[in-house]
């Protein structure tokens, strides 16, 4: 890419979160493969992120270009409404039989907020079915779940866009979040606050929202299953439905398909995006219960009120769909083990360091916590130099590479993380 592209860029194209008048730096890309980026230097960049959970089989991946260019040459895109197609059913029927049996209905929307949105509408539609006025939602502190209004909602209350629209957002409710880690002896406190909630509110509540296990963007924090565990009790208890956020999480990412079997638990409705078309496209899916499902349906609207213009969009479905079997074809799990067992021996010697606060490790996910924020653009530039590609927000520097990366080269990863900190 030329400099004035670039000039281009910074001056007219807003990214994610960023500012029009003092725009960080982008570093532009002109293609990828397997685990490296390209810039249009030629530099290769080994990548930590999976464009953001997603990639999960890495870039430019035979098996999925084939599905993208064979549906292409068949059809890109038909309405949904009134109309089915062979990449949706294929797509659904892998969907169900991937997720617990009990969720057997499936909404496919088109990105990890949209199913947010339709996870809270089916909760809300289902209480209004059932004559009840339950409209609140009860979530955890430093949870995220999307940009979108209604999923901004559930988002963590102080650290993320609450202030900036309040009066506009529902007032929800909000638990303490879970302190007790991943791996560490269960304290039967930790429950305490979100069990006075549902207590006092049980009967204005819809739905508990929450990512399972892992708090994704709103901390990278890993909690003990145990929590998750009491909290399905609790739902059960109270005959409140329980919304499982496994975009960032689900298909193997924590070292279990989905996250809800560390706690052996399954959702009411559960959220899936990110990963579903292993990083090609934007595409989510919702699903719920054959009994949420029916008791939407019998309400007022006699339907589910939602159907988004490109839903079900064929070519987005036969991607996800070859990425799926891809994905239940190879040894992820085999994976997922050996980038554990590395991200280990490679990060927590970090926890010695003075201004590390905290290291944590779970399946691909590898997440250093430093004391103090960290200087964004500079902490990039010193990853490009050394050949890498991640990106930290806040005080965290944190690892999911695509599942197919080499040891060595996940090496070249934790080594830039481990002499940016020194
Ligand atoms: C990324 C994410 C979302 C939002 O997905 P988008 O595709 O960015 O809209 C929602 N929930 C969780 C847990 C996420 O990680």
């Amino acid at each position: 890419m030329n400099p004035s592209d670039i000039e281009f860029d910074l001056r007219h194209i807003w990214h994610p979160y960023t500012s029009m008048t003092h725009p960080l730096p982008t570093y532009p890309v002109v293609s990828a493969t397997g685990v490296e980026l390209v810039l249009s230097d030629g530099r290769k960049l080994i990548d930590g992120m999976s464009s953001w959970w997603a990639a999960i089989h890495g870039y430019n991946h035979p098996v999925l270009n084939e599905a993208a260019k064979s549906q292409i040459d068949k059809m890109s895109h038909v309405m949904f409404g009134g109309i089915t197609h062979p990449p949706a059913v294929e797509l659904c029927k892998q969907l169900v039989a991937m997720t617990p049996d009990s969720l057997e209905c499936v909404f496919l929307a088109d990105s990890g907020s949209v199913a947010v949105e339709v996870a809270l509408k089916m909760a809300l539609q289902y209480w209004q079915a059932k004559g009840k006025k339950r409209q609140r939602f009860l979530t955890l502190r430093h949870g995220y779940h999307g940009d979108t209004f209604g999923a901004m909602s559930v988002c963590d209350p102080d650290n993320s866009m609450h202030n900036l629209y309040k009066g506009y957002l529902p007032n929800h409710l909000f638990a303490d979040a879970p302190q007790c880690q991943f791996g560490d002896k269960w304290q039967p406190e930790d429950i305490d606050s979100f069990k006075r909630l549902l207590l006092q509110y049980h009967d204005e509540i819809a739905a508990v929202v929450l990512e399972p296990i892992v708090q994704g963007a709103g901390g990278m924090r890993i909690y003990h299953p145990e929590y998750l565990r009491q909290v399905r009790q609790l739902c059960d208890e109270y005959q409140i439905l329980l919304i499982a956020d496994e975009i960032a999480t689900g298909f193997g990412r924590t070292g279990k398909l989905f996250a809800c079997e560390h706690a052996q638990i399954e959702p009411d409705i559960l959220c899936l995006g990110k990963a579903l078309t292993g990083g090609y496209m934007t595409l989510s899916a919702t699903l719920t219960t054959r009994h949420v499902a029916e008791t939407i349906s019998q309400g007022e609207a006699g339907c589910f009120m939602h159907g988004p213009t490109f839903m079900g969009n064929p070519l987005a479905c036969a991607v996800a769909s070859a990425n799926l079997k891809l994905l239940s074809d190879s040894p992820w799990q085999q994976h997922i083990q050996s980038i554990e067992t590395q991200l280990k021996a490679e990060l927590i010697p970090l926890r010695s360091h003075s201004a590390v606060e905290n290291v944590r490790i779970l399946g691909a996910i590898g997440v250093v916590e430093m004391k103090l924020p960290v200087d964004v653009a500079s902490l990039q530039r010193h990853f490009v130099q050394h050949g890498v590609w991640i990106r930290p927000f806040g005080r965290l520097i944190y690892l999911m590479p695509p599942y197919i990366i080499q040891p060595e080269q996940l090496s070249r990863l934790t080594n830039a993380i481990t002499n940016s900190v020194s």
